[in-house]
């Protein structure tokens, strides 16, 4: 059993985006046929720069739809069941976790929260706790076991003693307006510690991919250039909303 680090993979992505993207918006201003131009866009009969330029005013528009034909599929490991749950509560957006149920937990990673490791004493008393659920864990599946229960039956039931720190992997797809929306949130300070550094590692990712969707992507503070979260929740950067 040991302390688990996140780590953010970019698996797949839609094939050449800009130009989908960049198609998408013409099919809903030009006469023509888009399926007709797509050979040429391929051919870079309009250059990228141009493809890049109409994207960015038609979205400065507000006018997003076009940017959802394109999606990202990262693999994420070395992240505890507190930071999937809050994930999952994105809906658009497609997910594959690992299981609880088929895979043993026996030796489970688990994170540790920097604060928590910064301070001796919370620190010690962290280690010890995932130490004890680690035991308990361990002989409540031999015992479920030993009463008849299968394997699977056995880590199902077994499973309900597994902390919140309890490290997980999960494949996730999100569509760029979904990714868009979930870096408004989550790349906020107000978010969760975890989730949002995980955000960030996606948005270095996406943004290297598509610059022209994802450069100006961030907390919502960036897009509105002031702090819509309160006194309360603000980090500072931007003033408050009057
Ligand atoms: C700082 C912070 C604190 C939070 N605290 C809590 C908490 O205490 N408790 C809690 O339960 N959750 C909490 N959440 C989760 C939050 O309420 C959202 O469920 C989560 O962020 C997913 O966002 P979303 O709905 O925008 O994303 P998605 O589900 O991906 O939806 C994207 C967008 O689609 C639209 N949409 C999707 N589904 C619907 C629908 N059914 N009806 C109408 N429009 C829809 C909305 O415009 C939505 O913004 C918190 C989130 C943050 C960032």
């Amino acid at each position: 059993m040991a302390q688990a680090h996140l780590e953010v993979k970019l698996l797949s992505s839609t094939p050449s985006p800009l130009t989908l993207i960049y198609a998408s918006f013409r099919q809903c201003y030009s006469p023509g046929f888009v399926g007709d131009m797509w050979p040429r866009l391929l051919r870079g009969e309009i250059s990228l720069d141009r493809q890049a330029a109409l994207i960015q005013d038609v979205l400065a528009s507000g006018h997003t739809s076009p940017i959802e034909h394109v999606s990202f599929t990262f693999a994420v490991q070395g992240v505890s069941r507190a930071l999937t749950h809050q994930l999952v509560r994105h809906r658009i957006a497609s997910y594959s976790q690992q299981s609880q149920r088929y895979v043993d937990e026996s030796g489970f990673e688990y994170i540790l929260p920097p604060a928590v490791d910064r301070i001796p004493e919370a620190r010690d008393l962290f280690l010890r706790f995932m130490d004890k659920t680690q035991k308990a864990y361990l002989e409540l599946q031999q015992t479920l076991k030993s009463n008849g229960r299968t394997r699977e039956e056995a880590n199902e039931d077994a499973r309900f003693i597994l902390p919140n720190a309890a490290e997980s992997k999960i494949v996730v797809t999100m569509n760029c307006r979904s990714l868009l929306n979930f870096f408004e949130l989550r790349c906020c300070e107000r978010a969760q510690w975890e989730i949002r550094k995980m955000a960030w590692k996606m948005l270095e990712l996406v943004r290297f991919e598509l610059p022209v969707v994802f450069d100006p992507a961030g907390p919502k503070c960036e897009r509105l250039q002031y702090c819509p979260e309160g006194e309360k929740f603000t980090c500072g950067k931007y003033p408050l909303q009057d």
